[in-house]
């Protein structure tokens, strides 16, 4: 069924730019321009701001539906499955393009395509300076905040095993949100926070994961309220493509676990399941995962990886044995369908040999679970 006519509707989809769409969608959405950004209520749960669309990243996102691309966008806000926000997208599938029309469209797309590209890779550079720039200004965790806020999570760094030279501590950090105005970026908030670096494959520092810490809370996270809601207390600056935390790396060891966050990922660094394992967070789901093809009936994304994207993580060569760890607070069967598709590509790509996830249970993370907490 798939076949050229599909592939080059399928590309005219995704290359319409997501302000084209919205502007589409019309009086669907009620957003506001933020920065970068578009902020609103969603279409599908309502709130205040919760949702928002990215215009330069070409991206969607609810807080709690979660989001995606351009075509993903039309499928939320109009309620309908791929195939009916592709033909309202690009026209239904047996609607003939004449061979000129669809050449310009193609060079348009490439035009676009190389456009993004050059302004992506410059961004990418000024926000890995501005990381940078806040990791240097960054203590040891010993004896600071990021120690005790650890401990309250848990996790004792004395039982660690290694020196967590990826972790400082920042005692007053900004929180930067895009201005209301349109340009430029508000502080909403200003406090002690834990700094953590990613690096690339290579090594290469690519951005810091902040946290914002307040050992008053019962969590120890920082609540951080704006225009009504309350915000993320972690956030990224730089590129967290292929990238991730390494936290725990000792010597030459043919075991690498991976979590999604840094508490999850030193929980089981001191569970002592796997003393020689190497341990670094992943830093999100979407980049363990890597970009997955569509497959089956009504081409779904299932746990099947796109080898294609060379930006998604591999674990190092060498690796002989990879485990991702599940967080049960996540929806399971989709989360899975993502961690196996992550495991998969390094299987493929990078010839490891065995391949696990190991659960942290139902409803609970692993760090709750090992701390014997209760459910929120
Ligand atoms: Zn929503």
């Amino acid at each position: 069924m798939a076949g050229r006519r599909d592939d080059n509707r399928l590309a005219d989809a995704q290359a319409v730019p997501i302000r084209e769409i919205v502007e589409r969608l019309g009086d669907r959405l009620d957003l506001k321009r933020a920065g970068v950004e578009l902020v609103g209520p969603c279409p599908a749960c309502g709130g205040n701001d919760r949702f928002s669309v990215n215009l330069q990243r070409n991206v969607f996102n609810c807080r709690h539906c979660g989001g995606g691309d351009g075509i993903r966008l039309v499928q939320q806000v109009l309620a309908c499955e791929f195939p009916e926000a592709l033909n309202w997208l690009v026209g239904a599938a047996d609607v003939q393009i004449d061979p000129a029309e669809q050449k310009r469209r193609a060079e348009k797309r490439q035009q676009q395509k190389e456009r993004a590209a050059r302004e992506a890779a410059r961004r990418r550079e000024d926000a890995i300076r501005a990381a940078r720039a806040i990791w240097r200004a960054g203590q040891p965790i010993s004896g600071s905040p990021v120690e005790r806020y650890l401990a309250r999570r848990g996790i004792r760094i004395d039982l660690v095993p290694g020196q967590l030279i990826c972790l400082r501590y920042h005692p007053d950090l900004p929180y930067m949100v895009p201005g209301d105005a349109g340009n430029g970026w508000s502080e909403i908030w200003r406090g002690p926070a834990m700094l953590a670096a990613m690096q690339e494959p290579s090594g290469r520092f690519s951005g810091g994961h902040r946290t914002w810490l307040d050992l008053d809370q019962p969590k120890g996270k920082a609540v951080i309220r704006h225009n009504g809601e309350i915000s993320k207390s972690k956030k990224t600056l730089g590129s967290k493509k292929g990238s991730a935390i390494r936290l725990v790396q000792r010597g030459v060891v043919p075991v690498m676990v991976m979590g999604e966050g840094i508490e999850t990922t030193l929980t089981a660094a001191i569970a002592g399941t796997f003393p020689d394992a190497w341990f670094w967070a992943g830093i999100d789901l979407g980049n363990m995962a890597g970009r997955r093809v569509l497959s089956g009936k009504g081409m779904k994304y299932a746990g099947v990886p796109d080898l294609e994207d060379a930006d998604a993580f591999l674990p190092p060569p060498g690796i002989e044995r990879l485990i991702y760890i599940q967080d049960g607070d996540s929806e399971p069967k989709s989360t899975r369908a993502k961690l196996l598709a992550g495991l998969r590509r390094a299987k493929a790509v990078q010839g490891v040999g065995s391949i696990q996830i190991v659960h942290a249970g139902e409803g609970r993370d692993l760090n709750d679970v090992l701390m014997g907490a209760d459910d929120e």
